[in-house]
């Protein structure tokens, strides 16, 4: 999947979040948007996943203007960096509900094959009969990433995903969700503030800075300018 954004303004009250953004994430490429707290990086992802809507500008995925079509038609997975699980419900049940909901309701086994999966790269395939509040804030974060990677998604929007695990676990999930994004080639729009972890991880790599693109680049592009 291919995503475009053109010109988009963004102002929440008098605080311009967007300010003429424009960005293109290419078919299958790992891309970092990589900024500042504050700079804008929650409200694109949010634009792109139509959860936001811009006051102007376009957003265009594939080719095809998103204004009017609805999030869970754009065929994207979010992962909000304040992780929101069922607290009621286990582990399990947590990884499973986005892939029984009446829009995308795939077969019990499928569904289930796909939770394993998921849970054993992300190392919490031991954790699944777990309550969400009997869990680490690191190991919380892993299960809300999984919420994301098991969908069918053709992009993944991911926001500060690793930002409460330690940095041992985190350089480990770095290179896992490296793998994952080249086996499925599936396009991924990731979100930081550390750069290096977007060196780290992005083909390509968009600075954003007060609401706009300043820079984009390979990782040589950025790691060797001047
Ligand atoms: P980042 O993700 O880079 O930290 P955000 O996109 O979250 O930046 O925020 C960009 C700007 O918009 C910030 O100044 C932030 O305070 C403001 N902002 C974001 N969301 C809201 C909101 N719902 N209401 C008011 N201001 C907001
Ligand atoms: P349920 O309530 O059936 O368990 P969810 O609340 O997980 O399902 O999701 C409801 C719908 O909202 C899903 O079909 C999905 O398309 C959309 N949705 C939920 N979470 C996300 C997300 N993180 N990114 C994109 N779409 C989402």
């Amino acid at each position: 999947m291919s995503i475009a954004l053109r010109d988009v303004r963004k102002s929440y009250g008098r605080t311009t979040a967007l300010d003429g953004l424009d960005l293109d994430v290419r078919e299958g490429e790992f891309f970092c948007l990589l900024g500042p707290s504050g700079a804008g990086k929650t409200t694109t992802l949010k634009t792109v996943a139509g959860l936001e809507r811009p006051d102007a500008g376009t957003v265009e995925i594939d080719g095809r203007d998103m204004r009017d079509v609805e999030p869970y038609d754009r065929g994207v997975a979010m992962c909000f960096e304040s992780y929101a699980l069922y607290p009621h419900r286990s582990v399990y049940d947590n990884l499973v509900s986005p892939l029984r909901s009446p829009r995308h309701r795939l077969p019990a086994a499928e569904a289930r094959d796909r939770v394993g999966a998921v849970a054993e790269l992300l190392g919490i395939g031991g954790l699944l009969d777990r309550m969400p509040g009997q869990l680490s804030n690191g190991q919380r974060q892993r299960v809300a990433l999984g919420r994301v990677l098991v969908r069918p998604a053709r992009a993944f929007l991911l926001d500060e995903p690793l930002s409460h695990l330690d940095a041992k676990l985190r350089q480990q999930m770095r290179a896992e969700l490296k793998a994952i994004g080249a086996v499925r080639r599936t396009t991924t729009l990731y979100v930081t503030h550390d750069s290096v972890e977007a060196l780290a991880l992005g083909d390509r790599i968009g600075v954003i800075r007060a609401g706009r693109i300043v820079q984009t680049g390979t990782r040589e592009d950025i790691w060797y300018r001047p």
